[in-house]
């Protein structure tokens, strides 16, 4: 008899796993409070962003810092309010900008992102949704940033195994000519991706597996424990084999019931649809606006930003409706009605790792934190967690993404 799995979260990432798992055999339930993939997985930027093997633990972010705590709607923000509750993830964050840190936890994001592509065309194919996955590379673009230091970064980039081209601005109209004639140069990184339809994503893996039989539970998990029971919010029980737990940024107080004290913590993250074409072919970011624009099925959408305000604070749809003034710097002849703002948690660590990892118990694991990288790391998450969870040998070494990393 195969083993029954319940799958806690149907996010990007718990979805793909669930596809995995019953691929292999296993006989899987997802439980899901809300509608699968209505979570951050709805509404990010969709890029496989491939080329982001660098932890956000930057010591360039230090002089920032002052501007976070007083600018509302800066790229980066801190709520004062906020500000007690997340200081141990920041000075966990501090303790990560060391450069033996740095280097190890870049090794540990390559691991993963290399291998991102390919087992999204993968995943996609074996669910019938290969147009979802874009492969035209992405571009990050300069508009004060000094040539040389551009080639630099792209330098950066290539010490760290990733395929760059540095354009120059010439190159950069010819390839993109929507965008500005003033931006002076970018870099484009041909082995990205984006998709069209994140959330189509979702609705695609929830297709398929409903056709494989997997079954769909609709409720919160208020409690687990280690004989891989779910405790439902409002009552009743779910019991298997084996549970995974996939719940984004609500993991945290599900690990702390099996004694696993992890620093999880979100970066709340906004993007604003406009009803109209960009005009671009690929995901743009900009370097020092911090925010990408995307062209999608339903329009081009404007994302970034990140604040930390923790879970329960209303959103500020201000921090949406300025990523409008900032496109229009970058794509001078964008028209179309803005859409209704939207905001999610990004579930991150202070090392920009996920938890890929057992627990101290042999039926319970957890696949959560992907921060800023959950859509382009979710095919590969759910091929090494499959695995882990099946008794095989995960082709990662899971040592650096264990939860009891923390400790
Ligand atoms: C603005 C923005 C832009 C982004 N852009 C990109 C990008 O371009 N590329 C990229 O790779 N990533 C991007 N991300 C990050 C990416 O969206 C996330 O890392 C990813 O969606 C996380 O997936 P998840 O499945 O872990 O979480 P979620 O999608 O949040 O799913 C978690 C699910 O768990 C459910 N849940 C929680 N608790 C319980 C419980 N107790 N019981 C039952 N269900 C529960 C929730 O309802 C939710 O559906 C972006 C994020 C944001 C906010």
């Amino acid at each position: 008899m195969s083993e029954s799995i319940i799958v806690i979260g149907g996010g990007v990432i718990g979805l793909s796993l669930a596809w995995e798992l019953q691929a292999q055999g296993a006989r899987v339930t997802v439980l899901e409070r809300d509608e699968p993939g209505r979570g951050a997985s709805y509404g990010n930027a969709g890029h496989f962003a491939t080329e982001q093997v660098f932890p956000l633990a930057d010591p360039a972010l230090l002089p920032q810092i002052p501007r976070m705590l007083l600018d509302p709607l800066g790229p980066f923000r801190i709520k004062l309010k906020y500000l007690p509750r997340v200081l141990p993830w920041m000075l966990r964050f501090l303790f990560n900008m060391t450069s033996s840190r740095r280097r190890q936890n870049q090794r540990a994001l390559s691991a993963i992102n290399g291998r991102a592509i390919a087992d999204w065309r993968t995943l996609l194919a074996s669910i019938g949704a290969e147009p979802l996955l874009s492969e035209r590379g992405s571009l990050l673009v300069f508009e004060s940033t000094a040539n040389d230091e551009q080639q630099r970064m792209a330098d950066g980039f290539r010490q760290a195994g990733v395929r760059v081209e540095w354009l120059d601005a010439r190159q950069l109209h010819e390839l993109e000519p929507a965008l500005s004639p003033s931006l002076t140069g970018g870099l484009l990184f041909p082995d990205t991706g984006h998709s069209v339809d994140p959330f189509a994503i979702c609705q695609a893996l929830v297709d398929a597996l409903r056709k494989e039989g997997v079954g769909f539970v609709q409720g919160e998990a208020r409690s687990i424990d280690v004989t891989g029971s779910v405790t439902l919010k409002g009552g009743g029980q779910l019991q298997a084999d084996k549970l995974v737990v996939c719940a984004g940024a609500w993991s945290r107080p599900l690990a702390a019931q099996l004694g696993h004290r992890v620093p999880l913590d979100t970066e709340r993250g906004y993007h604003l649809m406009i009803r109209g074409e960009s005009g671009l072919s690929r995901p743009v970011s900009s370097a020092e606006r911090k925010f990408i624009v995307t062209p999608m099925a339903g329009g081009t959408r404007l994302a970034g930003t990140v604040e930390f305000a923790g879970l329960q604070a209303p959103m500020n749809p201000r921090r949406a409706e300025i990523l409008l003034p900032h496109a229009k710097a970058l794509l001078p002849a964008i028209t179309g009605q803005p859409g209704e703002p939207w905001m999610g948690f990004r579930p991150s660590l202070p090392d920009s790792l996920p938890v890929l990892s057992a627990s101290s118990s042999p039926k319970v694991y957890f696949s959560f934190g992907h921060q800023h990288l959950g859509l382009t790391q979710a095919a590969t998450s759910a091929r090494l967690m499959s695995a882990l969870m099946l008794g095989r040998s995960p082709h990662v070494d899971l040592a650096p993404y264990r939860i009891d990393r923390f400790c």
